[in-house]
Protein backbone atom coordinates (compact mmCIF):
# COMPACT_ATOMS: atom_id res chain seq x y z
CA UNK A 1 0.00 0.00 0.00
CA UNK A 2 1.53 3.21 -0.88
CA UNK A 3 2.02 6.29 1.35
CA UNK A 4 -0.77 8.45 -0.47
CA UNK A 5 -3.31 6.25 -0.22
CA UNK A 6 -2.51 5.32 3.51
CA UNK A 7 -3.03 9.36 4.27
CA UNK A 8 -5.83 9.75 1.95
CA UNK A 9 -8.04 7.26 4.19
CA UNK A 10 -6.52 8.38 7.42
CA UNK A 11 -7.73 11.62 6.00
CA UNK A 12 -11.46 10.39 5.58
CA UNK A 13 -11.65 8.54 8.88
CA UNK A 14 -10.47 12.02 10.47
CA UNK A 15 -13.12 13.62 8.96
CA UNK A 16 -15.79 11.26 9.21
CA UNK A 17 -19.02 11.69 11.61
CA UNK A 18 -20.13 7.59 11.67
CA UNK A 19 -17.40 4.87 10.86
CA UNK A 20 -18.64 1.27 10.04
CA UNK A 21 -16.13 -1.61 9.99
CA UNK A 22 -17.35 -4.75 8.88
CA UNK A 23 -15.42 -7.48 9.19
CA UNK A 24 -15.74 -11.68 8.42
CA UNK A 25 -13.67 -14.42 8.81
CA UNK A 26 -10.78 -13.22 7.03
CA UNK A 27 -10.17 -11.07 9.92
CA UNK A 28 -9.43 -13.43 12.28
CA UNK A 29 -6.92 -15.63 9.69
CA UNK A 30 -3.96 -14.31 11.33
CA UNK A 31 -4.97 -15.71 14.50
CA UNK A 32 -4.99 -18.96 13.11
CA UNK A 33 -8.89 -19.49 13.16
CA UNK A 34 -9.56 -20.87 9.53
CA UNK A 35 -12.19 -18.84 7.13
CA UNK A 36 -14.61 -20.37 5.63
CA UNK A 37 -13.53 -20.50 1.73
CA UNK A 38 -9.85 -20.24 1.54
CA UNK A 39 -7.88 -22.78 -0.59
CA UNK A 40 -7.01 -25.48 1.30
CA UNK A 41 -7.28 -23.82 4.78
CA UNK A 42 -11.18 -23.06 4.26
CA UNK A 43 -13.00 -25.12 6.96
CA UNK A 44 -15.62 -26.20 4.05
CA UNK A 45 -12.83 -28.01 2.45
CA UNK A 46 -12.92 -30.53 5.53
CA UNK A 47 -16.07 -30.91 6.60
CA UNK A 48 -19.97 -30.64 5.09
CA UNK A 49 -21.74 -26.95 6.10
CA UNK A 50 -24.95 -28.98 5.93
CA UNK A 51 -23.91 -31.51 8.19
CA UNK A 52 -21.95 -29.34 11.07
CA UNK A 53 -23.27 -25.68 11.22
CA UNK A 54 -26.90 -25.79 9.19
CA UNK A 55 -30.50 -25.88 10.79
CA UNK A 56 -31.43 -29.12 9.09
CA UNK A 57 -28.46 -30.60 9.75
CA UNK A 58 -29.15 -29.62 13.79
CA UNK A 59 -32.33 -31.19 13.45
CA UNK A 60 -31.52 -34.41 12.15
CA UNK A 61 -28.21 -34.76 14.55
CA UNK A 62 -27.88 -32.16 17.17
CA UNK A 63 -24.82 -34.01 18.85
CA UNK A 64 -22.84 -33.65 15.28
CA UNK A 65 -23.53 -30.31 15.20
CA UNK A 66 -23.00 -29.34 18.73
CA UNK A 67 -19.53 -31.36 18.59
CA UNK A 68 -18.27 -29.77 15.33
CA UNK A 69 -18.97 -26.16 17.24
CA UNK A 70 -17.05 -27.58 20.76
CA UNK A 71 -14.26 -27.80 18.66
CA UNK A 72 -14.78 -24.20 17.18
CA UNK A 73 -14.96 -22.85 20.26
CA UNK A 74 -11.99 -24.76 21.97
CA UNK A 75 -10.01 -23.67 19.36
CA UNK A 76 -11.42 -19.98 19.39
CA UNK A 77 -10.60 -20.27 23.18
CA UNK A 78 -6.81 -21.41 22.41
CA UNK A 79 -6.18 -18.37 20.02
CA UNK A 80 -6.52 -15.05 20.54
CA UNK A 81 -7.38 -11.85 19.15
CA UNK A 82 -4.58 -10.68 16.33
CA UNK A 83 -2.71 -7.52 15.32
CA UNK A 84 -5.42 -6.16 13.01
CA UNK A 85 -8.16 -6.60 15.85
CA UNK A 86 -6.18 -4.44 18.53
CA UNK A 87 -5.45 -2.06 15.88
CA UNK A 88 -9.34 -1.54 15.50
CA UNK A 89 -9.23 -1.38 19.55
CA UNK A 90 -6.85 1.34 19.23
CA UNK A 91 -9.17 3.07 15.93
CA UNK A 92 -12.06 3.30 18.22
CA UNK A 93 -9.51 5.18 20.91
CA UNK A 94 -8.09 7.19 18.97
CA UNK A 95 -11.77 8.10 17.04
CA UNK A 96 -13.30 9.14 20.53
CA UNK A 97 -15.94 11.82 19.92
CA UNK A 98 -17.35 9.95 16.59
CA UNK A 99 -19.68 6.79 16.01
CA UNK A 100 -17.39 3.64 15.52
CA UNK A 101 -19.27 0.50 15.17
CA UNK A 102 -18.32 -2.74 14.31
CA UNK A 103 -20.83 -5.03 12.69
CA UNK A 104 -19.10 -8.64 12.82
CA UNK A 105 -20.18 -11.79 10.87
CA UNK A 106 -17.45 -13.68 12.84
CA UNK A 107 -18.69 -15.57 15.76
CA UNK A 108 -15.26 -16.10 18.05
CA UNK A 109 -15.93 -12.59 20.18
CA UNK A 110 -12.54 -11.50 19.38
CA UNK A 111 -13.47 -8.05 18.89
CA UNK A 112 -14.44 -7.23 22.11
CA UNK A 113 -11.96 -9.41 23.81
CA UNK A 114 -9.55 -6.53 21.69
CA UNK A 115 -11.36 -3.98 23.49
CA UNK A 116 -13.52 -2.40 20.72
CA UNK A 117 -17.09 -1.54 22.76
CA UNK A 118 -19.41 -1.03 19.87
CA UNK A 119 -19.78 -4.53 18.44
CA UNK A 120 -22.98 -5.88 16.78
CA UNK A 121 -22.49 -9.99 16.06
CA UNK A 122 -25.16 -10.55 13.53
CA UNK A 123 -23.98 -14.04 13.30
CA UNK A 124 -24.03 -14.51 17.20
CA UNK A 125 -21.40 -16.14 19.19
CA UNK A 126 -19.89 -19.45 19.88
CA UNK A 127 -19.59 -18.72 23.45
CA UNK A 128 -23.00 -19.01 24.46
CA UNK A 129 -25.77 -21.52 24.11
CA UNK A 130 -29.41 -20.76 24.41
CA UNK A 131 -32.67 -22.55 24.00
CA UNK A 132 -33.95 -23.00 20.88
CA UNK A 133 -37.75 -21.67 21.68
CA UNK A 134 -36.20 -18.89 22.48
CA UNK A 135 -38.18 -19.22 26.16
CA UNK A 136 -35.30 -17.26 27.31
CA UNK A 137 -33.18 -19.56 28.69
CA UNK A 138 -29.23 -18.62 27.58
CA UNK A 139 -25.93 -19.28 29.71
CA UNK A 140 -22.35 -19.43 28.42
CA UNK A 141 -20.99 -22.60 26.49
CA UNK A 142 -19.12 -24.55 29.59
CA UNK A 143 -16.29 -27.00 28.08
CA UNK A 144 -17.98 -29.83 30.02
CA UNK A 145 -21.16 -29.31 27.75
CA UNK A 146 -20.15 -32.18 25.98
CA UNK A 147 -23.27 -32.46 24.34
CA UNK A 148 -26.78 -31.01 23.62
CA UNK A 149 -29.15 -31.04 27.16
CA UNK A 150 -32.67 -30.08 27.54
CA UNK A 151 -33.69 -26.08 28.85
CA UNK A 152 -33.83 -25.92 32.73
CA UNK A 153 -36.98 -23.62 31.33
CA UNK A 154 -39.17 -25.57 29.35
CA UNK A 155 -37.34 -28.64 28.14
CA UNK A 156 -36.38 -27.43 24.57
CA UNK A 157 -33.74 -28.95 23.21
CA UNK A 158 -30.47 -26.42 23.99
CA UNK A 159 -28.21 -24.78 21.00
CA UNK A 160 -25.03 -23.02 20.57
CA UNK A 161 -26.52 -18.96 20.52
CA UNK A 162 -25.37 -18.57 17.09
CA UNK A 163 -27.15 -18.20 13.10
CA UNK A 164 -26.68 -21.34 11.63
CA UNK A 165 -27.66 -21.75 7.87
CA UNK A 166 -30.89 -21.76 6.37
CA UNK A 167 -31.97 -19.50 9.93
CA UNK A 168 -32.95 -16.09 10.40
CA UNK A 169 -30.58 -13.17 11.22
CA UNK A 170 -31.64 -11.65 14.90
CA UNK A 171 -33.95 -9.13 13.91
CA UNK A 172 -32.80 -6.57 16.61
CA UNK A 173 -29.14 -7.16 15.83
CA UNK A 174 -29.26 -7.01 12.38
CA UNK A 175 -32.08 -3.94 12.40
CA UNK A 176 -29.35 -2.12 14.03
CA UNK A 177 -26.59 -3.14 12.06
CA UNK A 178 -28.79 -2.09 9.16
CA UNK A 179 -29.05 1.75 10.95
CA UNK A 180 -25.49 2.04 11.64
CA UNK A 181 -24.69 0.83 7.71
CA UNK A 182 -26.77 3.83 6.57
CA UNK A 183 -25.88 6.24 8.61
CA UNK A 184 -22.50 5.75 8.33
CA UNK A 185 -20.56 7.96 5.97
CA UNK A 186 -17.42 5.53 5.95
CA UNK A 187 -17.75 1.80 5.64
CA UNK A 188 -14.52 -0.53 5.81
CA UNK A 189 -15.27 -4.27 5.03
CA UNK A 190 -12.45 -6.59 5.64
CA UNK A 191 -11.62 -10.32 5.64
CA UNK A 192 -15.37 -11.22 4.12
CA UNK A 193 -15.97 -12.87 0.50
CA UNK A 194 -19.68 -11.58 0.15
CA UNK A 195 -21.18 -14.66 -0.24
CA UNK A 196 -23.52 -15.09 3.22
CA UNK A 197 -26.80 -12.84 2.91
CA UNK A 198 -28.69 -11.05 4.28
CA UNK A 199 -25.44 -8.96 5.82
CA UNK A 200 -23.57 -8.77 2.44
CA UNK A 201 -25.90 -6.21 1.79
CA UNK A 202 -24.80 -4.05 4.42
CA UNK A 203 -21.70 -2.79 2.38
CA UNK A 204 -24.32 -2.25 -0.70
CA UNK A 205 -27.23 -0.23 1.80
CA UNK A 206 -23.61 1.86 2.84
CA UNK A 207 -22.84 2.83 -0.52
CA UNK A 208 -26.19 3.69 -1.66
CA UNK A 209 -26.82 5.56 1.06
CA UNK A 210 -23.42 7.90 0.39
CA UNK A 211 -20.57 5.90 2.26
CA UNK A 212 -17.26 5.86 0.76
CA UNK A 213 -16.49 1.88 0.94
CA UNK A 214 -12.85 0.68 1.67
CA UNK A 215 -12.67 -2.93 1.27
CA UNK A 216 -9.48 -4.80 2.71
CA UNK A 217 -9.05 -8.33 1.50
CA UNK A 218 -6.03 -9.79 -0.13
CA UNK A 219 -8.32 -10.93 -2.74
CA UNK A 220 -10.82 -9.39 -5.28
CA UNK A 221 -14.39 -9.84 -4.15
CA UNK A 222 -17.70 -8.96 -5.56
CA UNK A 223 -17.96 -5.66 -3.65
CA UNK A 224 -14.65 -4.85 -5.00
CA UNK A 225 -16.57 -3.40 -8.12
CA UNK A 226 -18.00 -1.28 -6.44
CA UNK A 227 -16.03 -0.30 -3.46
CA UNK A 228 -14.47 3.48 -3.71
CA UNK A 229 -11.31 1.77 -2.54
CA UNK A 230 -9.98 -1.83 -2.43
CA UNK A 231 -6.60 -2.62 -0.77
CA UNK A 232 -4.87 -5.67 -1.20
CA UNK A 233 -3.70 -7.11 1.55
CA UNK A 234 -4.19 -8.43 5.04
CA UNK A 235 -6.24 -6.88 7.82
CA UNK A 236 -3.45 -6.85 10.65
CA UNK A 237 -0.74 -4.94 8.34
CA UNK A 238 -3.43 -2.24 6.88
CA UNK A 239 -5.20 -1.52 10.14
CA UNK A 240 -1.86 -1.23 12.08
CA UNK A 241 -0.78 1.09 9.86
CA UNK A 242 -3.81 3.38 10.17
CA UNK A 243 -4.13 3.39 13.52
CA UNK A 244 -0.59 3.96 13.58
CA UNK A 245 -0.61 6.93 11.68
CA UNK A 246 -3.72 8.66 13.13
CA UNK A 247 -1.75 8.16 16.22
CA UNK A 248 1.10 10.01 15.36
CA UNK A 249 -0.97 12.65 13.55
CA UNK A 250 -3.29 12.65 16.53
CA UNK A 251 -0.86 13.51 19.13
P1 LIG B 1 -15.21 -16.41 4.07
O1 LIG B 1 -14.44 -17.58 4.60
O2 LIG B 1 -16.28 -16.68 3.09
O3 LIG B 1 -14.17 -15.40 3.38
C1 LIG B 1 -13.00 -14.98 4.00
C2 LIG B 1 -12.45 -13.80 3.23
O4 LIG B 1 -11.34 -13.27 3.97
C3 LIG B 1 -11.93 -14.13 1.83
O5 LIG B 1 -12.45 -13.20 0.90
C4 LIG B 1 -10.41 -13.97 1.96
O6 LIG B 1 -9.80 -13.52 0.77
C5 LIG B 1 -10.30 -12.95 3.08
N1 LIG B 1 -9.05 -13.00 3.86
C6 LIG B 1 -8.27 -14.07 4.13
N2 LIG B 1 -7.23 -13.70 4.89
C7 LIG B 1 -7.35 -12.37 5.11
C8 LIG B 1 -6.61 -11.41 5.84
N3 LIG B 1 -5.48 -11.74 6.50
N4 LIG B 1 -7.03 -10.12 5.85
C9 LIG B 1 -8.16 -9.75 5.20
N5 LIG B 1 -8.91 -10.63 4.49
C10 LIG B 1 -8.53 -11.91 4.45
O7 LIG B 1 -15.74 -15.62 5.32
P2 LIG B 1 -16.98 -14.63 5.54
O8 LIG B 1 -17.21 -13.77 4.35
O9 LIG B 1 -16.83 -14.03 6.88
O10 LIG B 1 -18.26 -15.59 5.55
C11 LIG B 1 -18.74 -16.46 6.04
C12 LIG B 1 -19.10 -16.84 7.45
O11 LIG B 1 -17.96 -17.35 8.05
C13 LIG B 1 -19.54 -15.80 8.41
O12 LIG B 1 -20.88 -15.99 8.63
C14 LIG B 1 -18.81 -16.13 9.73
O13 LIG B 1 -19.76 -16.31 10.77
C15 LIG B 1 -18.19 -17.44 9.47
N6 LIG B 1 -16.90 -17.75 10.06
C16 LIG B 1 -16.46 -17.10 11.18
C17 LIG B 1 -15.23 -17.40 11.71
C18 LIG B 1 -14.79 -16.67 12.94
O14 LIG B 1 -15.64 -16.28 13.74
N7 LIG B 1 -13.50 -16.43 13.09
C19 LIG B 1 -14.41 -18.35 11.10
C20 LIG B 1 -14.89 -19.02 9.95
C21 LIG B 1 -16.14 -18.69 9.44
Amino acid sequence: MQAEQLESIAAMVREAREIVVFSGAGLSADSGIPTFRDGATGLWNKVDPDEVASIEGFMRNPGRVWNWLLQLKKLVDEKAPNAGHEALARLEKTCRGKQLAVITQNIDGYHTRAGNTQVLEVHGTIHRVRCHHHCGFAAAWQEDALEPFSCPGCGAPVRPDLVLFGEMLDEAVFGAAEMRSLTADLFFCVGTSFTVQPAALLPVWAKRAGATVVEVNPHPTPLSKVADFSIRGGASQFFGALSTRLEATQA
